[in-house]
């Protein structure tokens, strides 16, 4: 398929959306007829398909694939993938923001692979969103799919919309949490958590 059938394709797929990103570039007095915006409109229109790809994305089916076997001798112990790194788009400005998330949880009868986290805190990532729904959606998801006896997600980020407008904060991290079951009950539980996530960021993979 050469470019302009997938120009076509495109705006038949999204109506409308080629003359929204031209009516946003003339409201900023821009010549939508110069060369380097000729094809912004279907870069912009073909950047947002994969960057709000998750709303095509269910838990269901991320989390879905489980393994139940081997663990029938499992007592307690922490499961850890931290440092997930994500991007996302806060809904209030249209603008991304980064960041990094820890998932814990104490497994009852099931566990699912890294890449299964992984896609779970990118599909809830590439949609509008803001950090502290993000990190709500991503603790319920593995408690409703997973049973864990308790579950625990942390997210830090850097937030764009602060950095590049308003008060203009380069340096300010967002820091968010959310527990639940004994993550939420039982302060040791919660504590080691928070000390492995600590402990992983101290430790040099690379050799
Ligand atoms: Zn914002």
């Amino acid at each position: 398929m050469n470019k302009e059938q997938k120009t076509i394709e495109l705006e038949k797929k999204y109506p409308g959306a080629f003359e929204s990103v031209k009516n946003l570039l003339e409201c900023l007095g821009e010549d939508v007829e110069r060369e380097g915006l000729l094809d912004t409109p279907y870069r912009v229109v073909k950047s947002f398909e994969e960057l709000f790809r998750g709303y095509d994305e269910t838990p269901e089916d991320i989390l879905s694939t489980c393994f139940e076997e081997g663990l029938e001798n499992h007592t307690e112990g922490m499961v850890l993938c931290d440092h997930i790194s994500f991007y996302s788009t806060c809904e209030h400005h249209m603008i991304p923001f980064t960041g990094i998330c820890h998932i814990g949880y104490i497994p009852n009868k099931k566990v699912v692979g890294l890449s299964k986290l992984v896609r779970l805190v990118h599909a809830y990532g590439r949609r509008l969103q803001i950090q502290e729904k993000m990190c709500s959606q991503i603790v319920e998801a593995i408690m409703k799919y997973l049973e864990p006896s308790g579950c625990g997600v942390v997210i830090v980020a850097k937030h764009l919309c602060t950095s590049a407008r308003g008060v203009q904060n380069h340096t300010n991290h967002m820091t968010t949490s959310e527990m639940r079951g004994t993550f939420r009950d039982e302060p040791a539980t919660r504590a080691e958590f928070l000390e492995l996530v600590k402990l992983s960021g101290s430790v040099n993979l690379s050799t």
